[in-house]
């Protein structure tokens, strides 16, 4: 058979460079070339789509590709009925509440009746909602900062990185309600089962490439009897690889350390004797 698997991704924005790194980090060869709209993987049964993240979901669900990256806002915010095949991590961002800075802001109840200016009236629902407060949304594309200062809205809810552009029209932050990262949509591919072998190829390489990212890999060289508390330390995780130096009551040790406990353990490395401490990203990593 000769089924290829169909991806869309953002063709030129925030998620594109990341989402094109996870895949090549999966060993799939394509050129890239950011002129095309659509390129084939030469080593890989992948098609891919370079499209707008808006249009990602409903391509997906029109069947025009199989499966997609995007942000998990825009998903929520459109709300096909797609799966999440995996949260991809990158691109985190903030939904928040901001308001001017003569409004009394005690939660979301002080919204109450207020308008609220939003490109994400969906989820903004969904969110007041739970708290049964009612507010009127006005939904705007874009700008949304500029709203309170044109009189059109008291209040806006939108996509906050550094909270500068809300600093600059006398807006600021008071409340983070939903927060998002890049992931990987698709709809079930169950009519095609050469298409779901290639969709499950696919997610093991980029299963091992996240994992990988997650650990570091490192050496270092140990007094002989402080392996044990090294061992324990490490904890978790296989037993370290241990190899006897040349210097007598020295062993030099080889293990993997989760990234978020990487500081904590390279410091206690330290007060255990750990000498010639060398790190190193890794790879690729399975079970
Ligand atoms: P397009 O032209 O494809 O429609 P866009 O302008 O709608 O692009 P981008 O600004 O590239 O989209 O944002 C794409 C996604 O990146 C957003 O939906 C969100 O998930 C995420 N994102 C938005 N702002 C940030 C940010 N400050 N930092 C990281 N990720 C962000
Ligand atoms: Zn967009």
């Amino acid at each position: 058979m000769s089924d290829v698997l169909r991806i869309a991704i953002q063709k030129k924005g925030r998620l594109s460079e990341k989402s094109l790194a996870i895949i090549s980090g999966c060993g799939i060869k394509f050129g890239s070339d950011e002129r095309v709209l659509k390129e084939r993987a030469t080593n890989f049964p992948l098609e891919f789509l370079y499209v707008r993240d808006d249009d990602i979901p409903s391509y997906i669900h029109d069947g025009v590709a199989d499966i997609g990256i995007v942000g998990r806002n825009e998903f929520d915010e459109q709300g096909f009925a797609l799966t999440v095949l995996r949260d991809l991590g990158f691109s985190k961002c903030r939904l928040s509440i901001a308001v001017p800075h003569d409004f009394p802001y005690l939660g979301l109840k002080s919204l109450e009746g207020k308008r609220i200016a939003t490109s994400y009236p969906n989820i903004l629902r969904g969110i007041l909602g739970e708290d049964g407060v009612s507010a009127t949304l006005v939904e705007v594309s874009g700008s949304v900062e500029l709203t309170p200062a044109v009189g059109i809205a008291d209040a806006i809810c939108d996509l906050v990185s550094t909270g500068a552009t809300l600093a600059m029209n006398g807006l600021h932050e008071v409340e983070t309600v939903y927060t998002s990262t890049a992931v990987m949509i698709g709809r079930p591919l169950t009519d095609n089962r050469d298409k779901e072998a290639i969709l499950q190829r696919l997610l093991l390489r980029i299963d091992a490439v996240m994992k990988a990212a997650s650990f570091k890999y490192i050496m270092f060289n140990l007094p002989t009897d402080r392996v044990e508390a090294v061992s324990a330390l490490i904890g978790g995780l296989k037993s370290p690889t241990v190899t006897p130096l040349l210097e007598a009551g020295w062993v030099s040790v080889q293990t993997v350390v989760a990234e978020d406990r990487f500081w904590d353990v390279f410091e206690q490395l330290k007060d255990l004797g750990a000498q010639g401490i060398l790190v190193t990203p890794i790879e690729k990593m399975t079970e």
